[in-house]
């Protein structure tokens, strides 16, 4: 490495996000330059395609220009404005009626922040403000998911039920609780069907919701399909039996569609793909195609309603974010979900999806891989050292990591999540293109396999 190259640079300046510091001041990493279509391309030139849209996010692939020209005439149009003090501007306006409109569930206001954190954050926020609104202020628990993802902020990701990003942090918050993640495959009991998994599932929420005691319990946090998780898809009847529960006690839910919004799962939303009904969604991601750093949070008219009662008792509602709906991102978003509708994305996910998913379940004969499973264009493909006995691999073998690093020397993106390796690629993805992804993968596992065995 050149002393002044620019992965020396990186090395000496840069923290990056999510990554193994001590092994990457060694190494470095990978710098992309620029992209096209489904593929990056690297600082030397190399060509990847990009199985996971960077981070579940891409949906109209690395080169959409539609977007940046929607960015260029809103920024020489009016640049920025914020929506504080009753002020605004007309691409928020447009943009939540258009989101109102399209919503999964009877949705009644938007709120506009910058990242699928925030949105999840100003939803927690929202639970507590809605709950002393109402005269149950003593309703302050949330509950999350092991392996659940809701962002990164101190309250979201005291949500999610990530070990490594709370360990000394000193996280999660107390108020914070967590219930089973449901994954099938690896959790479920010999001989026993989804339908029951499903149903152990649902009674062990109901377990914690009386133990910590309903009255204090007030929310309950969800993605349709898990993502950072490892992109999970929940087993039959499971978001059936849940929001029963959820219902039975009076507790908030909200659909987290970070991930799954906008024709991920092969519907608009995943709340559709899994009969949700929520009271809030939180979407980000998809919603600019990820050019714009935008999300939103839609509430429900019950919610809505008492945080006019309580802001006219405080004289103000006392929440927001300098760049939340900021107009250049309201503008990309616009013109993203004008795409998505004219070039029928949500019908090519359907489209692509099932040679996606024959593909990655076919690869189950691979002596590494356990077992495949998705929903769209989402999917993750569980690595084991027994798949008969469903055995793992001891944690510090790093198989997922040698099986990542593999596909990426063969020129495929993906991401290892412990030892499974998730997909998400661009929506825009062709079936020839679905293919060779599915080549590339092959390589990579060929490649593992060939050290491991
Ligand atoms: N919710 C889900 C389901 C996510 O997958 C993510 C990020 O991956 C987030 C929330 C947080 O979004 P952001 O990284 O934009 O803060």
């Amino acid at each position: 490495m050149l002393a002044n190259s620019a992965h020396a640079r990186d090395i000496a300046y840069h923290v990056h996000q999510q990554t193994d510091l001590a092994s990457f001041r060694e190494t470095g990493g990978t710098l992309m330059a620029r992209g096209d279509g489904v593929y990056v391309y690297d600082e030397g030139g190399k060509k990847y395609l990009e199985a996971m849209a960077g981070l579940w996010c891409a949906s109209l692939g690395f080169s959409e220009k539609r977007l940046a020209e929607a960015a260029y005439k809103q920024m020489l149009q009016l640049p920025y404005y914020h929506t504080f003090f009753a002020k605004g501007h007309l691409p928020s306006v447009d943009l939540a009626e258009r989101l109102i409109g399209m919503a999964p569930a009877p949705m009644s206001k938007v709120l506009f922040q910058c990242s699928g954190s925030e949105a999840n954050d100003a939803a927690i926020k929202l639970v507590w403000y809605y709950h002393n609104a109402i005269g149950k202020p003593l309703k302050k628990k949330i509950i999350g998911r092991v392996r659940g993802y809701h962002g990164n902020t101190v309250a979201a990701v005291s949500v999610s039920g990530q070990p490594h990003m709370l360990t000394d942090f000193d996280l999660p918050l107390p108020m914070m609780k967590h219930t089973d993640n449901p994954h099938y495959y690896r959790f479920h009991h010999d001989g026993e069907t989804e339908e029951q998994f499903a149903t152990r599932m649902a009674q062990n929420l109901e377990n914690l919701i009386l133990d910590e005691g309903p009255d204090t319990v007030a929310a309950f946090f969800g993605e349709p399909v898990q993502g950072g998780g490892g992109a999970i898809t929940p087993p039959a009847t499971y978001w059936e039996k849940v929001q029963a529960v959820l219902r039975k006690y009076d507790i908030l839910f909200l659909a987290d569609e970070v991930i799954c919004g906008f024709g991920r799962t092969g519907n608009m939303w995943g709340s559709q793909t899994y009969n949700l009904q929520p009271d809030m969604v939180s979407c980000a991601k998809a919603l600019s195609a990820s050019y714009q750093p935008i999300s939103a949070l839609m509430i429900n008219d019950r919610i809505y309603q008492a945080m006019v009662a309580e802001s006219a008792k405080l004289g103000t509602f006392g929440h927001g974010f300098t760049y939340g709906g900021h107009p250049v991102a309201c503008a990309v978003a616009l013109e993203t979900l004008k795409i998505y509708a004219e070039r029928d994305i949500v019908g090519h996910v359907k489209q692509v999806s099932p040679g996606f998913l024959a593909g990655l379940k076919a690869l189950e004969e691979h002596p590494l891989v356990g077992n495949a499973r998705g929903v769209g264009l989402i999917a993750g493909v569980e690595l084991m050292a027994d798949k008969r006995t469903r055995e793992p691999f001891a944690p510090a073998m790093k198989v997922g990591n040698l099986v990542m690093d593999k596909c990426q020397e063969a020129g495929l993106v993906v991401r290892a999540i412990g030892d499974r390796i998730a997909f998400t690629p661009p929506l825009i993805i062709s079936a020839d293109e679905v293919q060779e992804m599915l080549r590339l993968f092959r390589q990579g596992l060929d490649a593992a396999w060939s050290v491991l065995r």
